[in-house]
């Protein structure tokens, strides 16, 4: 029991990893936002490790994690983790269904905001505190779809800027976090490193356009002149960040308990695969991350793109026609032969030549995806990489489309062709028996409009310029288009795809 694990001559049942060090000589020097899955499995992971290896662990233990919530559903969290004196256990489990079990001891604090803001504040404005992480999703950034920057409009975010005007303390992730900052300025504290974990191209610069927004906002308010304060001196690293982290579901606490006699509140279950290619940009050190498998680089943005174009577009070429196909779980798709070889010869033929040079095997990075995809201990869902396609199809896949088409590009687009045919099928919003299609886009309606149409206009779903731009005037992505979505109409998706390799 977790809740016991902290005292004294505790003993782990067999094969469980216990933190080997000492905790009580842990200081954080890390706050970090949105201590959810995902930094548990990652972040927080990488630390253990460097706190486990006796080389590293005096330097680690001033780099320990205080969490921070901020949204209700961190409540849960706060008292899961203070019961168990911050320990979690992470259940890594590897395609061929071996599993390492780690009680996690790199957090060593949480705080929920609305329990004592103050609190938080003068957490991060402490000298001791040299990072502030952030896993807050993709949507915590507080960017407008359209002009894709921060956006100032946003009625939350305008109320919370009027409230601390008005001597009420700040409630987001930004107001918290700027409130420190501008304490450190002001008393000499100095500057901080501002750290995005989240799973967006350029995160680093994401969040620095982000907290800049928000200061102006203040700034407009008060008279102060934080913003820039924070742009001249706080750095915001980018950084690629990797490991399929699905929830955690009450049959994964049950397990824990019945296969290795672990009780946690929220342990987390994730594939045994991890990456994180990481800009050295820091102002104030940083943990020796490098020591543990962390890639440090000085430029990020051609690991993104591998990541982008083989893992992200790669889901896009196995969802749809794994879905039309029958199958319901990712690792069921990435085991239909067709369907995996249609997805690998995407990967070597049409997204391998558009991408730029990276220190990594790329066979290797590709074999290994594959093997993910596969891993049935994972469960993720096809329906899942199905989500927000609309999103997801013009940042991961069109680009490819575009460099190949471009001049100096090899032309090869028949297969990225085909992807956008199957997504096009799957927004008709119908399966190949008669069932409806739950399709979890944003623009559902709009896509399910388009697509209604292509009987009477086989183009019509590319006639959406917002997302295709002038595609559907190049012959040599709708030839291929319109050969696939004929196809998926006459003979179905598993001879589609057969008839693709
Ligand atoms: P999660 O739901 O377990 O945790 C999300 C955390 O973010 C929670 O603490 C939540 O309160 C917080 N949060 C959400 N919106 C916020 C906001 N507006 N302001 C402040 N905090 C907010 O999700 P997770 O699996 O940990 O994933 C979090 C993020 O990590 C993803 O959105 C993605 O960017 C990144 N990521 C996840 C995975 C994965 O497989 N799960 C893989 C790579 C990257």
């Amino acid at each position: 029991d977790l809740k016991e694990a902290g005292r004294d001559g505790a003993v782990a049942p067999d094969g469980v990893l216990l933190p080997d060090y000492d905790r009580d000589g842990l200081h954080a020097g890390i706050v970090h936002f949105g201590v959810g899955g995902f930094h548990r499995a990652h972040q927080a992971m990488y630390l253990d490790r460097l706190l486990r290896d006796p080389d590293t662990y005096a330097e680690a233990s001033r780099w320990a994690i205080c969490g921070v919530g901020v949204m209700p559903p961190d409540l849960r969290m706060r008292d899961a983790l203070r019961d168990q004196h911050g320990l979690y256990t992470l259940v890594e489990k590897s395609p061929d269904g071996e599993q390492r079990v780690i009680v996690v001891g790199s957090i060593v604090d949480f705080r929920y905001a609305p329990d004592d803001p103050e609190a938080v504040i003068e957490k991060i404005a402490d000298a001791g505190t040299r990072i502030v992480s952030l896993t807050v999703t993709e949507g915590g950034y507080n960017i407008h779809n359209v002009t894709g920057e921060f956006d100032p409009k946003n009625p939350k975010i305008t109320a919370e800027v009027e409230a601390i005007g008005r001597g009420e303390a700040p409630t987001s992730v930004f107001g918290l976090v700027c409130e420190a900052l501008r304490r450190r300025r002001d008393r000499g504290t100095g500057p901080l490193t501002i750290m995005s974990c989240d799973n967006i191209q350029g995160n680093g610069e994401t969040a620095k356009g982000s907290f800049g927004g928000f200061a102006r906002l203040l700034d407009a308010a008060t008279g102060d002149d934080l913003a820039a304060w924070i742009d001249a001196e706080i750095p915001f690293p980018n950084s690629m960040v990797d490991r399929i982290t699905p929830a955690t579901t009450p049959d994964d606490i049950e397990a824990l308990e019945r296969e290795h006699h672990v009780r946690d509140a929220w342990p987390v279950v994730c594939e045994d695969f991890d990456q994180w290619v990481l800009e050295d940009h820091f102002v104030d050190g940083r943990p020796p991350y490098e020591k543990v498998g962390v890639q440090v680089v000085d430029d990020v943005m051609p690991y993104e793109l591998m990541k982008l174009r083989l893992l992200n577009a790669g889901h896009q070429a196995l969802g749809y026609f794994g879905y039309l196909s029958g199958h319901r779980y990712v690792n069921d798709a990435a085991t239909d032969q067709p369907l995996a070889t249609f997805v690998r010869a995407y990967m070597d033929e049409e997204a391998t030549p558009t991408l730029r040079p990276v220190d990594e095997d790329l066979d290797a990075y590709k074999d290994t995806l594959l093997a993910r995809f596969a891993n049935s201990h994972v469960r993720d869902t096809v329906q899942r990489l199905c989500l927000e396609g609309s999103d997801r199809i013009p940042k991961f896949l069109l680009p490819v489309v575009r460099e190949q088409l471009a001049e100096g590009g090899h032309g090869e687009v028949r297969r990225s062709a085909a992807v956008v045919a199957s997504w096009a099928r799957y927004c008709e919003g119908v399966d190949e028996q008669g069932e409806p299609i739950e399709i979890n886009d944003r623009i559902a309606d709009t896509l399910r409009e388009y697509a209604g149409r292509q009987d009477e206009d086989e183009l019509a779903f590319l006639r959406n310029s917002d997302l295709f731009g002038d595609l559907v005037d190049d012959e040599r992505f709708t030839a291929p288009y319109l050969e696939t979505l004929r196809s998926l109409k006459s003979v179905g998706a598993k001879e589609t795809v057969r008839s693709l390799v």
